[in-house]
């Protein structure tokens, strides 16, 4: 394992463009549970009912009581992985974080360029008069299930995030590519790869020539694709390669 966080740590010393692709394993850390995987959230609440595009339009209810679920999303702090992928992009090594995480864990920690593949939680609309909420403002109406809009009484209130069934932000995917493209080494940290087209960034970096690292508590199947595969929690691993990187970079 030391050996396996060496290499990673000198991959990223010799760097030009680094490159963070982040999912939920990255914020299970902070408390938030992954949707896959034994404690998630997939076990006790349907997908398609209470995250895609055509569940939310039949009932968007059933949503914000799945919502419930997310508050902790938003009240969370970021963990060790989140800061130590933050430093690493105050020490002028990781350019972006590319993230499919909507819980906003990696500005927190202090990242300032980060692409939000499936949007984040900060903003709400509601879909028929237009009105724009901030998530932490509608807090108490979702712990009462209560929530409706203030102005038109429409139940139809849309958190900017990416449902199953929607495509992502054309923008935010296009600059994720082309920072994908320009990586030389590209670390995807805490993800399953099995949501697409998140899941094929990662590609898109190989591809180009980069230096692929994967860090995940369990295997992927695409595991194959990478370069270096550490096994283990992203807390644990990711500082130990910032300190190793600020050695060989000569950083205090
Ligand atoms: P996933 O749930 O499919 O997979 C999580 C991965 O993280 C697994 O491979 C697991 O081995 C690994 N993991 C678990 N704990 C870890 C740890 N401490 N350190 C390192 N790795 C760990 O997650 P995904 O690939 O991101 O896909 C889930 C989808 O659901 C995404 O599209 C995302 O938008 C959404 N989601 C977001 C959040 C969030 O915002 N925090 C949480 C759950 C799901
Ligand atoms: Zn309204």
């Amino acid at each position: 394992m030391d050996g396996l966080i060496e290499e990673v740590a000198k991959l990223l010393a010799n760097s030009k463009h680094a490159v963070v692709f982040t999912g939920a394993g990255i914020s299970a850390e902070s408390g938030i549970p992954t949707f896959r995987g034994q404690n998630g959230l997939w076990k006790r609440f349907d997908p398609e009912e209470v995250a895609s595009i055509q569940g939310f339009m039949k009932n968007p209810k059933a949503f914000w009581n799945f919502a419930r679920e997310l508050i902790l999303k938003t009240k969370a702090k970021p963990n060790a992985g989140h800061y130590a992928i933050a430093e690493l992009e105050k020490i002028g090594i990781v350019k972006a974080v590319i993230t499919q995480n909507i819980d906003m864990l990696h500005q927190k920690a202090g990242s300032s360029k980060v692409l939000e593949l499936h949007g984040s939680l900060e903003f709400v609309d509601c879909l028929d008069c237009g009105k724009a909420y901030r998530w932490d403002d509608l807090i108490d109406k979702i712990e009462r299930g209560e929530v409706s809009c203030d102005e038109c009484g429409s139940p139809y209130l849309k958190p900017r995030i990416v449902f199953f069934g929607e495509s992502l932000p054309k923008d935010v995917l296009s600059e994720a590519i082309e920072e994908a493209k320009k990586s030389d080494v590209f670390i995807v940290v805490g993800s399953s790869l099995q949501v697409y087209p998140a899941a094929s960034i990662p590609f898109v970096a190989k591809e180009s020539g980069a230096k692929l690292v994967i860090i995940n508590v369990d295997p992927t199947d695409k595991d194959w694709l990478f370069d270096v595969v550490i096994y283990g929690k992203a807390g644990e691993i990711l500082p130990k390669i910032v300190e190793k990187v600020k050695e060989y970079c000569h950083v205090k």
